[in-house]
C-alpha cells in the first residue's frame, strides 16, 4: 500500500503514468476501467430473494388467510386448505417480484442521479459519472463537490474540505499539495482528499490515486449507497387501514360465528355440522374483508409513477416526495437557469457617466460597442480596457469554439462567460491573459456575492481584480478610475454608480461591478474581508439573461392551480422584480423583500410579510433557513430549490428539498428530495402535476377496492342472516380478491388525470383519504352490488331447483363482472364514465379483459373444478348480462346526484 501522501507528485505522475495538464488517453482509460473496476463501495448486503418471500408471511392479513387455511384443514376441506396457500403463495411471489420491479426502478433513479467528474482526459475537461474514474485520473474539485475518490491534490485555491464522515471532525479542513515529510494520521494529511468528503469551499486540482474499495472510505465500511426505504404517510396510513380492515373483520368473524352457535344452542340445533358451517361462514368473512391486494399496487403505482416523472425530466429521490408532491401549496425557486435561461450576454457596460451598448448574440465574440448608436473606437478607452481585463482575468469560465452542431459554448458559469464574451468582443484574446498569471485567488461565495484574483502584472505589480454584486462591491470602494486616473470616490460618483445600476437592473438586467486593488506581492492572509476593501472602482456590465418562454405558462398554472411561486434570488431587487413582472410572479414593488430586510424583521413579522411577498432579492442561504420557516410556520408545504454548497440545510428543511441537475452541486443533489434534471421551474410543475395524479389515482383503486370486499361481506353477512346457505364460497372469494380485482385495480393506478386537476386547490396533507363522497358511494356501489349478487344468488337457485352450485356459480359470475364493470366508474369522482369515455384507458381495457378471461378459464376451463361452479349456458349467460351493470348504474347516478349538488351547477 503506498503512502500517496509521503510521495512528491512527480513521482505519483510517473507511478500512476499520467499527466497533470492533459490527464489519461483514452487507451489507457480502457485498459484501467478493466483493471480496477468501478469506482463503487460495494453495496450493503441484499435481502435474498428468500428472506424477500418470507418476509411476506409478516403480513397481518396474509396471517388471518394462513389460520382460515388451518381451519378449513380442521373441518375437512382439504382442497380449500390447499387453494388458500397455492393463493397466497402465488401472491407472495407476486409481491417479491413486484419489490424486486420496484427496486429496481429505484435503483435506476438512483443511478441517474448519481454525481459525476470534472475529469481532464486526452487534454479535455469533461463531465464522467465519478463511478467512472480510475487511479491516474486528473480531477477538478469545486465548493459543493463530493470528493469523488482518494486524490493526491496538486494545486489549490483556498481549498477547504469537511471530512466529518471520515474523520469525524465537522471543520472544514485546508488543503494544499506539499508533501508530508512524515507518515500522519489521515486528518492531518492536508495534501489528500477523500473520497466522499465534501469541499466547501475553493478549487482543487489532484490526482486519483485509489478508487472504490481501496480508498479509506471503502476500508473502514462497506457502507452508504443503500437504497433509500422510507415508506410513505400513505403507505403506513394504509398499513394501519389494513390492520383495521383485518381486525374488523375478525370481529365480525367471531361475532357471527358465536351469534350461529348461540342460535343452535338456542333452538337445539347445535351439531357438529351447525360448528363446521359456521366456520366456513367465519372463513368466507375474513377473506371477503381483508384487500389483499392494496399494498401490493400501492408500491407499484409508485414506483410507475417515479419511473413517469424520470422520463419528464423530475427524479425523485425519496418515495414520500410522490405524495407530498400532490400537497404543495408553495414552490420557492431561484431565479437563474431555473427561471430564466441561464444564458447570458454583455448588452451594457457603464464607466461613471459613459455608457455603451454592446451588440452580438449568445457567446459569439463578436460585436461592437456603440455609443448612443454609434461605433466607438474602443482603443482609446482606458478604463474599458482594464474593465475587460479584470472581467477577463477574474473568471474560470472558459469559451469554445463552435462544431458542426453548436455554436460557440462556454464552460463553466454562464455569468463569467457572458463576461469573457465581452472581453473577446474588445479583443481581449486569450494570448493577453497569459502575460497575467493568476497567483492567487479568493473564490466566489453566495454569501460574500463577490470574486477576486490576483495577478503578476508586466510591472511586477501585483493587482487584484474583484468582481461581484455592485451594490456590495461599491460598499468598498475608496476610489474610482476616471479616464486612467485614480481619484478618491465621491458622494456624487457614488450616486451616479447606484443610478446606472437601479437602471440597468429594472431592464432586467444582471448587474456586476469591476474594482482592482495594487499589492506589491500577495498577502500572506487571503481573508476576504481585508482584501476586498480600498478598492478602485471600474465600472459596471448589464447582461441580459432571458426568462424561460415556458416558465410564464407553468407561473399560471401554478396560479390556477392554488399554488404560489417565489422567486429567491442572489441577485439585485431591481432585476428580480422584473423578470418576476414578466413572469407574472410578482406586479409591484411591494412584493419584493431584500435579504437584509430579513434579517432585520422579527419572526412574527417575517410571518405576516411571506404571505403576501413572492420575490426575495440579494438573499443569503441562511435568509432561505428563515423564509422556509416562517412559511411552515404559517401552514405551508413547501417545495425549495438550491443549487449553491450552502443551499443543501434550507433543502433539508423545506417539505420538497429540489436539486438542479445541470447546475446543482452533488452536496445539493445529496440533500434534495427531488433532482430537477433540465434546472426548469416547468419542470417542477409537471412533478407536481404527477404527484397530483398518482396520489388520485391511489384514490381510485382503493374507491374500488374497497367496494368490492364491502360488498363480500354483505353478501355474506346479509345471506347469514337471511338464513339462507352461503353464496360464496372461501375460495371463490380469494380468487376474486387476489386475482380477478387486481388487473383493473393496477389498471386504474395509472390512469391518466382527469382535466381539471390542477384547476383545484392542493390536498390538505391531513385530507382523509377517502372524502365523505366517496364514502357515499363506496356504501351505495357495495349495497346495490351486494343486493344485485344476491338477487342473482337466488335467480339461479330458483331456476335450477335449489342447485347451490348453480346459486353459487350466478353469484360468483356476476360478482365478478359487476366489479369489471364497476371499475370504469372508479375511473373519476367527478367526472361521468360516459364524459370520460368508456374506453379511453388502454390499461383498464386491457385489466379488464384480463379479468374476463381468468372468468372464463374459472367457469369453462379445468379449474371450475377447483371453485366448484357449473359451465352456464346461453340462458345464464342472458341472466348475467341483467344482472351485472347493476351496480354500476347505481354509482354513476349516485356520482351524479353528490357532483350537481356539490357544484349546484349542470354534471360536468
Ligand atoms: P439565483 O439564486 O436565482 O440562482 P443568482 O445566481 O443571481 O441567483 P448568486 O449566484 O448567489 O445568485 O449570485 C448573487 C450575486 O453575486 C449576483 O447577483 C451577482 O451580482 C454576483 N455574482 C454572481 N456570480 C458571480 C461571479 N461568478 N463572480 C462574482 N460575482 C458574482
Amino acid at each position: 500500500m503506498k503512502s500517496w501522501h509521503q510521495l512528491p507528485i512527480e513521482q505519483i505522475t510517473t507511478d500512476l503514468r499520467t499527466d497533470i495538464q492533459n490527464g489519461l488517453l483514452p487507451e489507457e482509460v480502457t485498459l484501467r476501467q478493466k483493471q480496477y473496476g468501478f469506482n463503487e463501495l460495494a453495496e450493503k448486503d441484499k435481502e435474498s430473494l428468500f428472506r424477500k418471500f418470507i418476509n411476506q408471511f409478516k403480513d397481518f392479513l396474509v396471517l388471518i388467510l394462513l389460520a382460515a387455511s388451518v381451519i378449513s384443514v380442521l373441518i375437512g376441506e382439504i382442497t380449500d386448505a390447499f387453494v388458500i396457500i397455492a393463493i397466497v403463495i402465488l401472491n407472495a411471489s407476486l409481491g417479491v417480484f413486484q419489490e424486486a420491479k420496484a427496486e429496481k426502478a429505484l435503483e435506476a433513479l438512483k443511478r441517474m442521479s448519481a454525481p459525476s467528474s470534472k475529469t481532464i482526459r486526452a487534454g479535455n475537461l469533461v463531465m464522467i459519472p465519478s463511478r467512472e474514474l480510475i487511479p491516474g485520473d486528473v480531477v477538478i474539485l469545486e465548493a459543493g463537490d463530493y470528493i469523488p475518490a482518494d486524490i493526491r491534490i496538486v494545486e489549490t485555491a483556498n481549498l477547504k474540505v469537511e471530512e466529518a464522515s471520515l474523520t469525524g471532525e465537522s471543520a472544514a479542513v485546508e488543503k494544499d499539495h506539499i508533501t508530508l515529510e512524515k507518515d500522519a494520521p489521515l486528518g492531518d494529511r492536508h495534501n489528500i482528499g477523500f473520497m466522499s468528503t465534501i469541499v466547501t469551499y475553493g478549487r482543487g486540482k489532484g490526482i486519483v490515486v485509489t478508487t472504490g474499495m481501496e480508498t479509506e472510505i471503502g476500508k473502514i465500511a462497506a457502507m452508504i449507497q443503500s437504497l433509500e426505504e422510507d415508506s410513505t404517510p400513505l403507505q403506513k396510513k394504509l398499513k394501519g387501514f389494513g390492520k383495521l380492515l383485518g381486525g374488523l373483520g375478525l370481529a365480525i368473524c367471531a361475532v357471527v360465528f358465536l351469534v350461529g352457535i348461540y342460535n343452535g344452542y338456542r333452538t337445539g340445533s347445535l351439531d357438529f355440522q351447525l360448528v363446521q358451517s359456521m366456520l366456513m361462514i367465519s372463513i368466507s368473512l375474513a377473506v371477503a374483508a381483508i384487500p389483499e391486494g392494496l399494498p401490493t399496487v400501492v408500491t407499484i403505482v409508485l414506483a410507475l409513477g417515479m419511473q413517469r416523472m424520470a422520463k419528464k425530466n423530475a427524479i425523485v429521490k425519496k418515495l414520500h416526495a410522490v405524495e407530498t408532491l400532490g400537497s404543495t401549496t408553495i414552490i420557492c425557486s431561484d431565479k437563474t437557469g431555473t427561471l430564466t435561461q441561464n444564458q447570458m450576454t454583455v448588452v451594457k457596460v457603464t464607466l461613471g457617466k459613459k455608457s455603451f451598448e454592446i451588440t452580438g448574440e449568445g457567446y459569439k465574440p463578436e460585436g461592437d460597442f456603440l455609443v448612443e448608436g454609434t461605433k466607438t473606437g474602443i482603443d482609446t478607452e482606458k478604463d474599458l480596457d482594464l474593465l475587460l481585463l479584470g472581467a477577463a482575468l477574474c473568471n474560470d469560465a472558459q469559451l469554445k469554439e463552435p462544431s458542426d452542431t453548436q455554436n460557440w459554448t462556454i464552460i463553466g458559469d454562464p455569468t463569467e462567460g457572458a463576461l469573457l464574451t465581452v472581453a473577446a468582443k474588445g479583443g481581449k484574446s486569450k494570448e493577453q491573459f497569459s502575460l497575467y498569471t493568476r497567483i492567487a485567488e479568493i473564490p466566489f461565495d453566495s454569501a460574500r456575492k463577490m470574486m477576486t484574483t490576483f495577478h503578476k502584472m508586466t510591472n511586477h505589480q501585483t493587482i487584484a481584480f474583484t468582481k461581484g454584486a455592485p451594490d456590495i462591491l461599491l460598499r468598498n470602494c475608496t476610489n474610482i478610475l476616471i479616464d486612467g486616473i485614480a481619484r478618491p470616490m465621491t458622494e456624487e460618483d457614488s450616486q451616479i454608480i447606484q443610478e446606472g445600476n437601479q437602471n440597468m437592473s429594472s431592464q432586467a438586467l444582471r448587474v456586476l461591478a469591476i474594482a482592482y486593488r495594487e499589492f506589491d506581492q500577495v498577502p500572506d492572509n487571503l481573508n476576504p474581508s481585508s482584501i476586498e476593501q480600498e478598492m478602485t472602482f471600474i465600472g459596471l456590465l448589464g447582461m441580459i439573461d432571458p426568462a424561460r418562454p415556458e416558465a410564464k405558462e407553468a407561473v399560471n398554472l401554478c396560479l390556477s392551480a392554488g399554488i404560489r411561486p417565489i422567486m429567491i434570488t442572489g441577485d439585485h431587487p431591481g432585476t428580480a422584480l422584473a423578470i418576476a413582472k414578466d413572469l407574472g410572479i410578482a406586479t409591484n414593488e411591494q412584493q419584493v423583500l431584500a435579504g437584509q430586510d430579513v434579517n432585520r424583521l422579527s419572526k412574527e413579522q417575517l410571518q405576516k410579510s411571506v404571505k403576501d411577498v413572492t420575490v426575495f432579492a440579494r438573499v443569503s442561504p441562511e435568509n432561505k433557513m428563515s423564509i422556509i420557516d416562517a412559511l411552515r410556520t404559517n401552514g405551508e408545504i413547501v417545495a425549495m430549490t438550491g443549487d449553491g454548497v450552502n443551499d443543501a440545510p434550507a433543502l433539508k428543511k423545506a417539505h420538497i428539498g429540489i436539486a438542479m441537475g445541470i447546475t446543482g452541486t452533488d452536496v445539493t443533489k445529496e440533500a434534495a428530495d427531488m433532482i430537477v434534471s433540465d434546472d426548469n421551474f416547468a419542470t417542477i410543475v409537471t412533478a407536481i402535476e404527477e404527484g397530483r395524479v398518482i396520489f388520485a389515482n391511489i384514490k381510485k383503486f382503493i374507491f374500488f377496492l374497497l367496494s368490492c370486499n364491502a360488498s363480500e361481506v354483505l353478501v355474506i353477512f346479509l345471506a347469514m342472516l337471511l338464513g339462507w346457505p352461503i353464496p360464496l364460497l372461501p375460495i371463490q372469494l380469494l380468487w376474486i380478491n387476489l386475482v380477478t380485482d387486481a388487473f383493473p385495480a393496477l389498471a386504474l393506478g395509472i390512469e391518466k388525470k382527469e382535466p381539471n386537476i390542477m384547476e383545484t386547490p392542493p390536498r390538505a396533507p391531513d385530507e382523509p383519504l377517502l372524502s365523505k363522497n366517496m364514502l357515499t358511494m363506496i356504501a351505495v356501489q357495495s349495497i346495490v352490488m351486494a343486493a344485485t349478487v344476491l338477487a342473482a344468488f337466488q335467480y339461479g337457485l330458483h331456476t335450477h331447483n335449489n342447485d347451490l352450485a348453480v346459486g353459487r356459480t350466478f353469484a360468483f359470475v356476476t360478482l365478478i363482472l359487476s366489479q369489471i364493470i364497476c371499475a370504469y366508474s372508479a375511473r373519476s369522482e367527478h367526472y361521468s364514465t360516459f364524459k370520460l369515455g368508456f374506453f379511453s384507458n388502454t390499461y383498464l381495457n386491457l385489466g379488464a379483459g384480463l379479468s374476463f378471461l381468468l372468468l372464463l378459464l374459472s367457469i369453462y376451463g379445468p379449474l371450475h373444478l377447483i371453485f366448484k361452479t357449473i359451465e352456464p349456458g346461453t340462458t345464464e349467460l342472458f341472466a348475467f348480462i341483467l344482472f351485472a351493470p347493476i351496480p354500476f348504474i347505481a354509482t354513476e347516478i349516485c356520482k351524479f346526484i353528490l357532483n350537481t349538488r356539490k357544484t349546484n351547477t349542470s354534471f360536468k
